[in-house]
């Protein structure tokens, strides 16, 4: 079953998650996540900080609060 996919590419407390949008030639790069486990949102721009906000994300909430690591 779809969910509708909201008109924002935004994670909001009710669609948590990480969404990533690349950057082009006249835009940088935007990240942000609502992290579902534990509440926590973080936002990024430009290739750097949107990498770091992945690894944070990654490392330390979403899938991580899942499994033996916390
Ligand atoms: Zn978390």
């Amino acid at each position: 079953m779809f969910r509708k996919l909201p008109a924002s590419l935004t994670p909001t407390e009710e669609s948590p998650g990480l969404r990533v949008k690349g950057g082009t030639k006249y835009s940088r790069s935007q990240g942000d996540y609502v992290c579902g486990g534990c509440g926590a949102e973080d936002h990024a721009n430009g290739d750097t900080d949107v990498k770091a906000l992945v690894d944070d994300y990654t490392a330390n909430h979403g899938p991580a609060h899942r499994g033996g690591r916390r």
